[in-house]
């Protein structure tokens, strides 16, 4: 755990946040400031600061966010309606917090621009 990282603070409890789903690798939380009625963010338990980190030995985690997101869509009610998945990587990528997180957003029809 990173002491000044925020996301980790959220994973040991420091920091509260409404919490949607858990298992061993991830947690899914309500991001803060919601970009659409519906917006988890499935977050890696695990420390690592951006998909840049990600080698072939992580990549089973991207699989298992993903499958986490298919739980969550179950769950929130949105399976069938659809939703979108967002992972921001570096300055130019729009990243503002550097512990590896997937955006998921839905709820609405979603814009047609992704940059
Ligand atoms: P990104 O720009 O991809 O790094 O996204 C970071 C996201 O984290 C933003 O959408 C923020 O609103 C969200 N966020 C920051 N702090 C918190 C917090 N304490 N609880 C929930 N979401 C947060």
């Amino acid at each position: 755990m990173e002491e000044d990282c925020i996301f980790c603070r959220i994973v040991a409890g420091k920091v509260p946040s409404e919490i949607r789903y858990r298992d061993e690798e991830v947690i899914a939380f309500r991001d803060i400031n919601p970009k659409a009625p519906i917006h988890l963010l499935i977050v890696s338990k695990k420390h690592i600061p951006s998909l840049l980190q990600i080698t072939q030995a992580e990549s089973l985690l991207i699989g298992h966010m993903v499958t986490v997101a298919n739980e969550l869509a179950k769950k929130e009610g949105v399976s069938e309606k659809g939703y979108r998945l967002i992972i921001n990587c570096g300055k130019e990528g729009g990243q503002l917090v550097p512990h590896l997180h997937m955006h998921f957003l839905a709820g609405r029809k979603l814009s047609d621009k992704l940059g």
